[in-house]
């Protein structure tokens, strides 16, 4: 299949046939360049069609070089890119990125999700609407910001509450925090609401791992021991099979208040679980449990397509970051516009509620 801009954000497909080029390259080199002027298409705050000059060229895209601006400037003359469709021909890998083609839907581009936080015709939370982030790592696990960092950092971006939810000990390899050190992590959070009272809370919170047979990897009174828990799947995330029962035991688990990255899909790379997300998010109504949209853009899960097909369930929705580091807190941008793309009511984002209420519905007094 040949990828066409027709109907798809040029930004979106200029980045997808870089991706495919890389995935072709056979110096790690030239791999790398590709993959680098892709990534640097897909965060454009503009449509690509702006930076075209009226002489032709294009204006300059750091780390994109000529050989990458020559494939986009193919793809605004033509709509595709014979010599990205050469390359792969030849390459003999042509059915490893049809296959991979098939992954990338409904997956925004930077300069999409400004759009949809810009256009006033959309319902759903805007940026002002939302008050904290409710999924993102320190390094505690595998992040990079300090817990400070966090409250510093949520301030400047005018929020007035943070969860912190580092990876449980049942995930070693995302360096899951232990039970004595989550105690040690509570009172250094603790202390940080002391010192910000009034101005800012973190929140007590983990990113369990739902197993294979839908239960959480953390016993109930560990979970007890959170203000908020995040149950999310990180295994058997190629499979084809229907994996509903999973989803539903995860979401009516005691003491899970967000399933987070419902899908867990990859960009380009894994296309997540399959199941009945109506059945899903029937489920999650009836425990009180958010659907979170993960606002990672290698992510993007759920998406606003099927976020739309969830809304008469009646669920509650979380949007967040998964961030990792400071600047990665600007993803939760990404699953605002998910949520505004797909006509989520902002009463139904937790999000966006008062500090007091999200504490209470947390507590299970709402
Ligand atoms: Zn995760």
């Amino acid at each position: 299949m040949r990828r066409e801009t027709s109907g798809a954000d040029t930004n979106s497909v200029v980045a997808a046939l870089l991706r495919d080029l890389a995935a072709v390259q056979k110096s790690q080199q030239s791999q790398w360049g590709y993959k680098r002027a892709a990534a640097a298409v897909l965060a454009l705050e503009e449509p690509i069609e702006a930076l075209l000059q009226p002489d032709g060229t294009l204006r300059k895209i750091p780390n994109v070089g000529p050989s990458s601006t020559r494939v986009i400037l193919e793809v605004l003359q033509t709509g595709s890119s014979q010599t990205v469709e050469r390359a792969v021909a030849e390459s003999g890998k042509q059915p490893d990125v049809d296959r991979r083609r098939g992954l990338g839907d409904h997956f925004l581009s930077r300069a999409q999700v400004v759009a949809a936080l810009r256009n006033t015709k959309l319902r759903g939370p805007t940026l002002a609407d939302y008050r904290g982030d409710l999924q993102m790592h320190s390094t505690w696990s595998d992040g990079s910001q300090t817990l400070e960092d966090i409250v510093t950092a949520g301030i400047a971006r005018g929020y007035s509450f943070c969860a912190v939810t580092d990876h449980s000990y049942g995930l070693p390899i995302a360096g899951g925090v232990s039970m004595s050190e989550l105690a040690e992590q509570h009172r250094e959070i603790d202390a940080l609401n002391k010192k910000y009272r009034g101005r800012f809370r973190l929140i007590k919170g983990i990113e369990a791992n739902i197993r294979a047979n839908g239960t959480v990897d953390m016993e109930p009174g560990e979970l007890g021991q959170l203000e908020l828990v995040v149950a999310a799947p990180h295994s058997a995330l190629r499979s084809a099979d229907d994996q509903t029962a999973r989803m539903v035991g995860a979401v009516s688990t005691p003491g899970v208040h967000i399933l987070g990255h419902p899908r867990g899909r990859k960009f380009a790379a894994r296309p997540g679980v399959a199941a009945d997300w109506r059945r899903v998010a029937a489920a999650a109504t009836r425990a009180n449990v958010a659907i979170e949209i993960d606002g990672d853009p290698s992510r993007q899960d759920l998406d606003y397509s099927m976020v739309r097909g969830l809304l008469e369930s009646g669920c509650l929705f979380a949007l967040d970051s998964d961030g990792h580091s400071t600047s990665e807190l600007a993803y939760a941008e990404t699953a605002i516009a998910h949520a505004r793309l797909a006509g989520i009511p902002k009463e139904r984002v937790i999000n966006c509620w008062p500090v007091d209420k999200l504490l209470a519905w947390l507590r299970r007094a709402l």
